[in-house]
């Protein structure tokens, strides 16, 4: 397990870098992004070990390895539009912003999207739209999307998400299948899916529509 004190330890980085999370534009965003202040106050001292920490509502924050590993799947460059499903803390949030241009982020849990939307207006990030409701049908509004990620663990894509993705567009998804959690990325090449399991999940449900019933 990555174990740290805070984001200026170079240990942050190197743990990480074994692990194979070796883009620079990925840790320099690991770097700059205070992991601490998306934290509950007592268990700040914990922000930077590997495992997934309670935000409330019965829901966590993942693992900073999963969110550096993530993050980097989706291959990402500044002019990316990109959509992510379940908000939490905000933290996954806070690093696309300062990886692209404009990041939409949408939760079911009113409460939590409010209080992202307070941490990261305090830490002067401003191109990410926040929108309460059903992720699993995402927001059409605004599609495609370069790119999407779920932070929340799936039963299988939603339909309605891969609608969603641009044609030649990258999805990070966890999905559980006979009760186990992997990490995929998804391709849309010529409008078919392709997938690749690239690691072992520990997330907290999807909840929606397209997603599990509860
Ligand atoms: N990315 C977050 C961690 C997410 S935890 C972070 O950086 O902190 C998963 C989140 O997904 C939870 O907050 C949960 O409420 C949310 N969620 C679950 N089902 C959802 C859905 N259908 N639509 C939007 N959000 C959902």
């Amino acid at each position: 397990m990555v174990n740290f004190k805070n984001s200026a330890d170079g240990t942050v980085e190197q743990a990480l870098v074994s692990k194979g999370v070796t883009d620079k534009n990925v840790l320099y965003a690991l770097r700059i992004v205070p992991r601490e202040k998306f934290v509950e106050e007592p268990l700040k001292e914990l922000s930077y070990t590997g495992a997934p920490l309670p935000i409330g509502h019965n829901q966590t924050i993942s693992g900073i390895y999963t969110v550096a590993l993530m993050t980097q799947s989706l291959c990402l460059n500044k002019s990316h539009k990109i959509l992510e499903i379940g908000t939490g803390s905000g933290y996954q949030a806070a690093i696309l912003s300062t990886l692209c241009t404009s990041v939409f982020t949408i939760e079911r849990i009113r409460d939590l999207s409010l209080k992202a939307r307070d941490i990261l207006g305090k830490l002067n990030i401003h191109n990410v739209t926040f929108i309460i409701g059903d992720g699993t049908i995402g927001f059409k509004e605004y599609a495609p999307y370069d790119r999407i990620i779920v932070t929340a663990c799936s039963p299988d894509v939603p339909e309605a998400l891969f609608a969603q993705l641009s044609e030649g567009g990258i999805m990070v998804i966890p999905l559980e299948m006979s009760g186990s959690q992997n990490i995929f990325v998804i391709e849309k090449k010529n409008g078919k899916m392709y997938s690749n399991n690239i690691a072992p999940a520990n997330f907290v449900r999807l909840i929606g529509k397209n997603g599990f019933k509860s």
